[in-house]
């Protein structure tokens, strides 16, 4: 089979969050049995030269609001995948991938769009039995696919339906759209265009990241304002969970950490944890570690994190945070930081420092208000790290409350309110669980050894694609 992945973000090359993770896992699983070309733009901040992209010497024109537009392509090989670039000033010759804050490029749907009508025309001249399109940035490609009588099956993917690629009317004629499809039942959205209803429209199938969410998006309160939309479609929708690369989160052969380890013998996690203790000048090693590491914005459950900050600080625990987002959490939780000795705060991105402390960590916490599947959490099991998380979405489907004899692949504490109480009282269930030793271990072994990979995912991908066929 021969197919199209195209992601605004793929891992190694270009990564925000989990969407660049699972770009690059699925269709890396997906490239074992089938011919895949991952597809993407050649943002400025990728190293063209450690990662040998070349040009392909393929250059063409996209014409559209009579403006024209220069693209060249690139490409390279990594892990067996091909992946191929899109080059064009504008969507690439810029500091971030999406903006400088939250709110994006006032451009991007312009920049996006071009990223769309080079896949189209990529698909045009590739003969491609399947387009995969992930998230609202590649959204309008099945939209502009179906103006351009492409007949190639379409598979969008809904990795988080809070951003949906929200324009203003006039941005349908500056973006290449036919003003024919500004309808309720195509792309308006209360007066705007919603590239997202492209994407759910005009695909064959639509996907989401989890069997959950693909339940909740149906509803007004976690529909984002689509549930209706997505009703009208539930037919050609399901859930089908993410998983992670295990090859590349893997602690026994990690080159990230400090010392590897493996569920048979998990001394090196202790080193991790001592080593990462000392890096970050704390000097309480045999406190248990929580962590939380992702986007500082309120999907995440900043809210709550900082209404119980300095009660959940009380206790005899570390609690280290990695990430970067809202400014009104930054500077709240930077509060925080000044006064409180066993809280350690590192803004930014950091891919190495993220490993090291899924590896150090005793516990990861993830109260996520909604969480389409959620990465971090399979991520922090493969460690031996213990999660807990609020009971929704993809966290509900992958981390099961631990109860006196009963093993469920992924164990943790799943709480189902977001209050501060219900949120504390989980904070001391896992304390409880770090003073059993032997309880703690048997946990960490058990989380281990569950399959969280990517091939189970790939192998329900591959059903839908030749179901199209
Ligand atoms: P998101 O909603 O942000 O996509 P996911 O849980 O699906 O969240 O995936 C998050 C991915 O990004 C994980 O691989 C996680 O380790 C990584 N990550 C998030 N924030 C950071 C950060 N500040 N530094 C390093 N890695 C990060």
């Amino acid at each position: 089979m021969k197919l199209l992945f195209a992601s605004a973000e793929i891992f190694p090359f270009a990564k925000s969050g989990g969407l660049a993770d699972i770009s690059f896992a699925l269709s890396k699983a997906l490239n074992k049995k089938n011919s895949v070309t991952a597809i993407m733009p050649l943002y400025r901040c990728i190293d063209k030269t450690h990662y040998d992209i070349r040009s392909t010497g393929e250059c063409f024109n996209l014409y559209f609001w009579g403006v024209s537009y220069d693209i060249e392509l690139f490409t390279t090989t990594i892990e067996d995948l091909k992946v191929v670039f899109i080059y064009n000033e504008l969507l690439c010759e810029r500091d971030f991938l999406y903006g400088p804050s939250t709110e994006g490029y006032e451009d991007n749907d312009l920049r996006f769009a071009i990223f769309c009508h080079a896949i189209v025309e990529i698909v045009k001249r590739g003969f491609f039995e399947i387009l995969h399109l992930n998230d609202w940035h590649t959204a309008l490609a099945a939209l502009l696919a179906r103006d351009a009588g492409v007949n190639t099956k379409i598979i969008y993917t809904i990795h988080n339906l809070a951003y949906q690629g929200l324009f203003p009317k006039s941005s349908m004629v500056s973006t290449g759209i036919d003003p024919k499809h500004f309808r309720m039942e195509e792309v308006e959205f209360y007066g705007e265009v919603n590239w997202m209803k492209a994407g759910i429209g005009n695909a064959d199938a639509v996907t989401t990241v989890s069997p959950s969410y693909a339940v909740q998006i149906q509803t007004p309160e976690f529909g984002c304002g689509l549930d209706g939309f997505l009703r009208v479609h539930r037919e050609k929708l399901t859930g089908i969970l993410n998983g992670i690369d295990t090859k590349l989160f893997d602690p026994s052969t990690d080159p990230m950490l400090p010392s590897t380890y493996s569920k048979t013998s998990k001394r090196g996690k202790s080193v991790c944890k001592k080593r990462f203790f000392r890096e970050i000048e704390i000097d309480q090693s045999t406190l248990p570690l929580f962590i939380f590491i992702g986007r500082f914005v309120e999907q995440k459950g900043l809210e709550l994190i900082i209404e119980a900050i300095e009660e959940m600080l009380k206790r005899p625990l570390v609690f280290a945070m990695l990430g970067d987002g809202e400014e009104k959490y930054h500077s709240a939780l930077q509060k925080v930081a000044k006064k409180e000795s066993n809280f350690h705060l590192h803004f930014g991105y950091d891919e190495t420092l993220a490993h090291k402390m899924y590896a150090a960590a005793d516990f990861l916490v993830m109260p996520s208000l909604f969480e389409p599947c959620g990465l971090n959490q399979m991520i922090a099991m493969r460690y031996g790290t213990i999660p807990l998380v609020h009971k929704t979405g993809g966290l509900r489907d992958t981390v099961h409350q631990i109860i006196p004899r009963k093993r469920v692949c992924g164990m943790g504490f799943v709480f189902d309110k977001m209050t501060k109480e219900v949120f504390l009282q989980s904070i001391d269930d896992a304390l409880e669980l770090y003073a059993n030793r032997s309880k703690l271990n048997s946990i960490r072994t058990f989380n281990m050894s569950c399959d969280f990979s990517i091939q189970k995912c790939a192998k329900e991908y591959l059903k839908l694609y030749e179901s199209l066929l």
